[in-house]
Order: C-alpha cells, then sequence, then structure tokens
C-alpha cells in the first residue's frame, strides 16, 4: 500500500532533521493511506544524539485531540543524523506492533515504515511507499 504525503511537509521534516546534531522526533496526523500533518515534539531521550523518545506530555494531548475530533494520530517520525533512514533494532524494541507509521529521515532521505507483528525489518517494520503529492 501506498502512503500519501505532501512533498512540502517532507520537505519541513527534512529540514527539521538537517538542523540538529540529535534525532529530531515528531508526530504524523492523517489516515492510514495519507499524512497530512506532522507536528514537532521534544526527543525527551537521555541520550538525543543516538535515541529518540517523544514527550508524552505531546502524545497525551495527540490522543485527546484525536478522540474530541481532531486529526488522527497515524505515526511518529524522528531522524538518524548518523545514520541509514532505516529502522534501528531500538526502534524496533521500542515499536508496538500497531499498525503506526514511522517515517525516519537519514543518509540518503526519508523512508516510510509500518509496524507490524513480523515485518520483514527486525520482526516488526515493514517498508511502505511514500508518494509525494
Ligand atoms: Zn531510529
Amino acid at each position: 500500500m501506498e502512503v500519501a504525503i505532501s512533498s512540502a511537509l517532507l520537505a519541513r521534516i527534512r529540514a527539521e532533521a538537517a538542523s540538529s546534531r540529535d534525532e529530531i522526533c515528531g508526530l504524523l496526523f492523517g489516515a492510514l493511506d495519507r499524512i497530512d500533518a506532522a507536528e514537532p515534539c521534544r526527543n525527551v531521550a537521555a541520550d538525543p544524539r543516538r535515541r529518540f523518545e517523544i514527550e508524552s506530555v505531546a502524545l497525551l494531548a495527540a490522543h485527546r485531540a484525536a478522540r474530541a475530533g481532531g486529526p488522527r494520530l497515524v505515526g511518529c517520525y524522528h531522524s538518524h543524523p548518523s545514520g541509514d533512514a532505516i529502522p534501528s533494532a531500538r526502534d524496533a524494541a521500542d515499536a508496538e506492533p500497531n499498525g503506526w507509521l514511522w517515517l525516519i529521515v537519514g543518509a540518503g532521505g526519508a523512508r516510510l515504515f509500518r509496524t507490524v507483528q513480523g515485518g520483514a525489518l527486525h520482526g516488526r517494520f515493514d517498508e511502505v511507499i511514500a508518494s509525494q503529492r
């Protein structure tokens, strides 16, 4: 399945990643086959150069807003400042197999994955095609 994302939104996330030596992170909103919006979040990981952890207050607020009829939370994004745009073993350990989209920005650009049970990568992620609109 393809997931549509606007090239402007993708460019914004890539610029955010390029501006930081730490991993940047945020939340993605839209539908199962479409990313409509992204919200940058604070990376509260103890070692933000090598890990990311989205601030729980931002996550809770997004869930609450979605329940109240706001944009649907469909995934997250983060960067690998000195690595490839593929999920690490650490990412796989942190990811729930809940169908979330994970957008990763790294060397060579941005790639998109979905968290699934028994995925092709680390048993947790399947890559999906991001079609730019
Ligand atoms: Zn990662």
